[in-house]
C-alpha cells in the first residue's frame, strides 16, 4: 500500500481532492502507478476466458482507470488555473505517458475484438438507448483511435499522437510566456488620458506589487481590454495592440510558427491514416454538423447576411473617429476606442458607468439565483472544503426536493499562474456506480476585474455575461443525470456543448433580472430603468462587426484544418488568405492571428471554432421557447433540464434538442436577435 495522497480515497467532505495534502512530487509517482493499475484491469478484461458481452467488456472498460481520471482532472485543472514551472514540468512529462497510455487501450487487438464481438452481436434489444449509445460511441472510439490500422501505420499513428500531445501543449505554454512577458509601464501621468479610475488603480496596484512606480499595463484581458478602449494615446494603444497581436510571432524561443506548421501537418497524417480526406472531416463527423460542407455552407450563410452591415459598421466607427480627429484611416487599435466611443454618444452607455452596478457578489447572488428560479436550485457556502488557492470559494448544491446535488468552486480572478479567459471544468463527473449516484465536483475558473483597496470587484457587463456563460455550463455538469460517465455532463458534440452556456446570457439582457442584481456599490441604488434599457438598446451594437469577427475565427480553423496534405506553406501567408473574405481593415505587418488562436492549437476546438455561431443558432432558437412561454417558466425550463441538461451524451443532440423544441432550430431566431434581419 502506498502513502501516496494521490492513489487513496480521499477522506474529504464529498470525497473532494485535498488540496493542500498534495504535493507536487506526489503526481509522477501516482501517475507511474495509476497508469500501470489501469493497465492491468485492461488485462483482465482482455484476458477474461467467459463470452464477452455488454457488462463484462464495455461496462468493464468504461469503469477502469477511475482513479487516475481523478488524478489527470486535478492536475491538467490546476495546470491550466494555478500552475508553475514544477507542474508545467511534469506536464510535459506526463502528457506523452498518458497518450501512450490511452494508445496501449485503443490499439490492443484482443481488446478491439473483444470489443467488436460485442458490437456485432450484442441484442440490442436488451440494452437501454443509454447502453445502446455507450456500447455504439466506445466501438467508434476504437475505430476513431486508429484500432484497425495494422503493422507500419499503426506505429506511425502511434508516433503522430504522442508527438501531438507535446506540441499542443508547447503551443500553450509559449502563449503563456508571451503574455505574461510583456509589461507597458507607464509613469507619466498625461499618457493615462482617457483611462478610468478603477483600470488605473489596478494599474496602480500592479506596478506596486512589482516595487515598481507608476502604472503597469498587461495583456491579460482585465488590463487590455478597457486600455484598448479608453487610452487617448494612439501610439500607447498601437504599441499595446501590436505587443497583443505578435503573440507567439516574434520569432523568439516561444514562437508558435514552426509548431503550428507541425501540429496542421500531424494531424491531416493522422487524419489520413484513419481513412479521412482532413481533420476536419475526421472531427465533424462526430460532431451535430456532420461534415466541413454543410460548415463551410453554414459560415457563407452568415457571412452573406452580416458582411455588408459590418463594412458599414466598420465605416459608421470610421466617420466618426474622422470627425473626432482621427487622422488617415481607422486602424485595429482605434477601432476599440472609437468604437467605444461611438457606443457612448449613441446610447449614452460604456462599460465604465454600467460597472459600479455590477459588484460581483451580486451578480453571483443574482446567476446562481436564476439556477433557483429555473430549476430550484439552491447553494450554500462550504469552508470546509479544500480549495487550491485562497481565493477560490465552494458550494454545496441542493435540488428542489433538498437532495444533494453537486460541489460547486468558484476562481474569479485573475493570476500570472492562470491562463487566460473563463472556462468550466470539473475535478469528477457524474455517473452512477455499485454504490450509487456520484455527484460531480464542477469548477469555473475566470479572469474577472480584481478588487481593489478601495473598490471591490465589479464587473463589465460583458464580465456578467460571461459569469451567466460559464455558470450555464457548471449547470450541464452539475444536473447531469446519467449512468455512465463517458456520456456525461458536457460530453456532448462540440457544436452543441454552448447551447447550455450560451442560453443563459439570454436571461442577462432581461430587464427582470438585470434588477436583480444591478446594485450600485456606493448608494445601493438598484440599477436605474433608462441604464437597463441602454444596455438592451445596445446589445445590437456593431453586431455586423462582432459576427464576422467569430466568422472569421471559423474560417481561419476550418481552412486549417481542411488541408489534405501536410503544410509546407509560409504561416502568414495562409491565414491571411484564409481570412480574407472577412476582412475589415487594413493587414497590419508583423502580427498574427493563429499564432494566439489556443482554442484550436492547444484546446478541444479544432475543426470546431464554428461550433460558437452553431450554438447561437440553437439558443436563440431554444429561447423562443422561453419568450413564448415567459423566460422564468417552470415547465419549460424543467423540460430544458430533462431533456437537455440531465441527458449529456446519451442520444444524439439533434433528438435531444427535438424532444425540448418540437423542431429542428431555424436560424431566424438568430439573425432577427442580432438585428442582421428585420
Ligand atoms: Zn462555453
Amino acid at each position: 500500500m502506498t502513502n501516496n495522497i494521490l492513489q487513496q480515497k480521499f477522506d474529504t467532505p464529498f470525497q473532494t481532492p485535498p488540496f493542500e495534502l498534495i504535493k507536487e512530487d506526489n503526481y509522477l509517482p501516482a501517475f507511474k502507478e495509476l497508469i500501470n493499475s489501469s493497465k492491468e484491469q485492461i488485462n483482465k478484461i482482455v484476458e477474461s476466458p467467459e463470452i464477452p458481452d455488454f457488462y463484462n467488456t464495455i461496462v468493464a472498460l468504461e469503469t477502469s482507470g477511475s482513479q487516475l481520471g481523478i488524478v489527470s482532472h486535478i492536475f491538467f485543472n490546476l495546470n491550466h488555473a494555478e500552475t508553475n514551472e514544477e507542474i508545467q514540468t511534469i506536464a510535459r512529462e506526463v502528457s506523452p505517458l498518458l497518450t501512450e497510455y490511452s494508445n496501449d487501450i485503443w490499439l490492443n487487438d484482443k481488446l478491439f475484438s473483444k470489443v467488436k464481438q460485442v458490437y456485432e452481436h450484442q441484442n440490442k434489444n436488451e440494452l437501454t438507448s443509454e447502453q445502446v449509445q455507450l456500447l455504439e460511441e466506445s466501438y467508434k472510439g476504437f475505430v476513431r483511435k486508429g484500432a484497425l490500422l495494422e503493422g507500419d501505420s499503426r506505429e506511425h499513428y502511434r508516433e503522430i499522437t504522442t508527438e501531438l500531445s507535446k506540441l499542443t501543449l508547447q503551443f500553450g505554454e509559449n502563449l503563456l510566456s508571451e503574455t505574461n512577458d510583456y509589461q507597458l509601464h507607464l509613469s507619466n501621468k498625461e499618457e493615462l488620458d482617457g483611462l478610468p479610475d478603477g483600470i488605473l488603480e489596478a494599474a496602480a496596484a500592479l506596478a506596486k506589487s512589482q516595487d515598481k512606480e507608476g502604472w503597469i499595463f498587461t495583456l491579460q484581458f482585465p488590463s487590455y481590454v478597457p486600455f484598448m478602449k479608453y487610452a487617448e494615446n494612439r501610439e500607447l494603444r498601437r504599441q499595446m495592440y501590436m505587443a497583443y497581436s505578435k503573440r507567439g510571432n516574434n520569432d523568439n524561443e516561444h514562437d508558435n510558427k514552426e509548431l503550428i506548421k507541425k501540429i496542421v501537418s500531424l494531424r491531416v497524417q493522422k487524419a489520413k491514416l484513419l481513412g479521412y480526406a482532413s481533420h476536419a472531416h475526421f472531427v465533424l463527423e462526430e460532431h451535430m454538423a456532420l461534415n466541413p460542407e454543410k460548415v463551410n455552407d453554414f459560415l457563407s450563410e452568415l457571412l452573406d447576411a452580416s458582411l455588408e452591415v459590418a463594412k458599414s459598421d466598420v465605416k459608421e466607427v470610421e466617420l466618426f473617429a474622422n470627425d473626432n480627429g482621427l487622422e488617415g484611416d481607422l486602424q485595429r487599435w482605434d477601432y476599440p476606442y472609437y468604437s467605444e466611443k461611438l457606443k457612448a454618444e449613441k446610447y449614452g452607455l460604456d462599460d465604465e458607468a454600467t460597472r459600479p452596478y455590477f459588484q460581483l457578489k451580486m451578480v453571483e447572488q443574482g446567476v446562481l439565483g436564476l439556477a433557483t428560479k429555473l430549476y430550484g436550485l439552491s447553494f450554500r457556502e462550504n469552508n470546509n472544503i479544500s480549495v487550491y488557492h485562497d481565493e477560490v470559494k465552494t458550494y454545496e448544491v441542493f435540488d428542489e426536493d433538498g437532495t444533494f446535488l453537486s460541489v460547486f468552486y468558484v476562481d474569479y480572478h485573475p493570476r500570472t499562474t492562470k491562463q487566460g479567459g473563463a472556462w468550466m471544468t470539473s475535478f469528477r463527473e457524474q455517473h452512477r456506480d455499485g454504490q450509487g449516484d456520484v455527484r460531480p465536483h464542477v469548477s469555473i475558473v475566470c479572469n474577472f476585474t480584481r478588487p481593489t483597496d478601495n473598490k471591490p470587484s465589479l464587473l463589465t457587463f460583458n464580465e456578467v455575461q460571461t459569469f451567466l456563460h460559464e455558470f450555464g455550463h457548471a449547470l450541464h455538469g452539475m444536473l447531469s443525470n446519467v449512468i455512465y460517465e463517458s456520456l456525461s455532463g458536457t460530453n456532448v458534440y462540440r457544436d452543441f456543448v454552448e447551447l447550455p452556456s450560451q442560453i443563459m446570457e439570454n436571461w442577462g439582457t432581461q430587464k427582470e433580472w438585470l434588477k436583480d442584481v444591478g446594485v450600485h456599490y456606493q448608494t445601493d441604488e438598484v440599477i436605474p430603468d433608462e441604464l437597463i434599457q441602454k444596455i438592451i438598446d445596445s446589445e445590437n451594437y456593431q453586431s455586423g462587426y462582432a459576427t464576422v469577427r467569430q466568422l472569421s475565427f471559423g474560417m481561419n480553423d476550418m481552412a486549417w484544418h481542411s488541408l489534405i496534405e501536410p503544410f509546407e506553406g509560409d504561416v502568414i501567408t495562409f491565414e491571411q488568405e484564409s481570412m480574407k473574405a472577412t476582412e475589415l481593415f487594413p493587414p497590419v505587418e508583423g502580427t498574427a492571428f493563429s499564432t494566439g488562436f489556443a482554442h484550436i492549437f492547444d484546446g478541444g476546438y479544432a475543426a470546431g471554432y464554428y461550433g460558437y455561431k452553431w450554438a447561437e443558432v440553437l439558443d436563440a432558437d431554444a429561447f423562443e421557447a422561453f419568450k413564448e412561454n415567459g423566460i422564468f417558466d417552470k415547465e419549460t425550463a424543467t423540460r430544458f433540464r430533462n431533456e437537455i441538461l440531465e441527458k449529456g451524451g446519451t442520444a444524439h443532440p439533434m433528438t435531444l434538442y427535438k424532444k425540448f423544441r418540437g423542431h429542428e432550430p431555424s436560424i431566424e431566431p438568430l439573425l432577427k436577435r442580432s438585428g442582421l434581419k428585420k
